[in-house]
């Protein structure tokens, strides 16, 4: 089924920090690579969508195999033996090709639940054009959440899309949010517990959907920036990490720029991507 197509006129846009495919808690980072340019930009999806999608995707890769492996055996009889031997292997692996595929994606479609949008992965990430990075979700509500997220952003809008934004406008009005239950709100979190979430928060999504609400919260700029400086040591940990097993200045500058240039097309905070582009920066210049 064609998805939702959502366009945004910037880099940096909101996302909804549910799954994109069940619409359940987010649990880990999954990369989704545009097709066009091959850059990738992270979505926080739960586990279990994850189970099906990775499953979904190795029937592909192991049709792939079975195949690959049949042409070979094909083209070996065909010369070795008899060329309708050959055929009769080709047609053979084609059709168990087909069957480890159908067999592979119905196992990972049973790992759905209900709410699922797709046994395979929900979202496709369809590039920048340079004025509009574009998206296609299969899951009508997370398109419209996504939507609403970012409506002053929004670009392109397809007829779908509008319809979609209505109808889901004209539900909520008939279904109202109900009234906050009156309670004891808990007391807000200071800027070390903020901290000690940022340091224990696991995914990048996760993290910087963290740093957003602390940031809401904290108005004074000291603590701001040490909130700031610890996502950007975390997220900057694996890369330097690398840099550290790397001995030639050369891989170590190739490696850097490669980090400058994704921070370029990422969908990061500004004040975050500051923070790293500048660190980076550095290390480069100590070279
Ligand atoms: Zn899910
Ligand atoms: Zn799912």
């Amino acid at each position: 089924m064609a998805g939702v197509i959502v366009e945004v006129s910037s880099r940096k846009f909101g996302v909804p920090f549910e799954c994109p495919c069940c619409g359940a808690a987010p649990e880990v980072d999954v990369r989704v690579v545009s097709r066009t340019s091959g850059k990738a930009l992270a979505f926080s999806y739960c586990r279990r969508c994850v189970a099906h999608v990775s499953a979904w995707e190795s029937a592909g890769v192991a049709s792939a195999a079975v195949m690959l492996l049949g042409i070979l055996s094909a083209i070996v009889i065909a010369v070795a033996a008899k060329l309708w031997l050959g055929l009769v292997v080709f047609v053979a692996a084609a059709t168990i090709a087909w069957w480890v595929r159908g067999a592979r994606r119905a196992a990972a479609t049973k790992v759905c639940g209900a709410s699922c949008a797709s046994p395979h992965l929900a979202l496709e990430y369809r590039g920048w054009s340079g004025q509009a990075s574009s998206f296609s979700f299969q899951s009508p509500t997370f398109a419209a959440r996504f939507a609403e997220q970012n409506q002053s952003l929004l670009a392109n809008m397809t007829p779908q899309l509008r319809k979609l934004l209505d109808g889901y406008r004209k539900a909520r009005l008939a279904v109202p949010t109900p009234a906050v239950a009156a309670g004891v709100a808990p007391p807000p979190l200071t800027v070390k517990d903020w901290l000690a979430r940022l340091e224990t928060t696991e995914g990048t999504v996760a993290r910087r959907v963290a740093l957003g609400r602390a940031l809401e919260m904290i108005a004074e700029a000291a603590p701001r920036r040490e909130l700031i400086q610890t996502v950007a040591r975390l997220e900057l940990a694996p890369l330097l990490e690398r840099l550290a097993r790397v001995q030639s200045a050369a891989q170590k500058k190739s490696l850097l720029e490669r980090a400058i240039a994704d921070l370029g097309v990422d969908n990061i905070p500004d004040e975050l991507e500051a923070v790293e582009l500048q660190q980076l920066q550095a290390r480069v210049a100590e070279l």
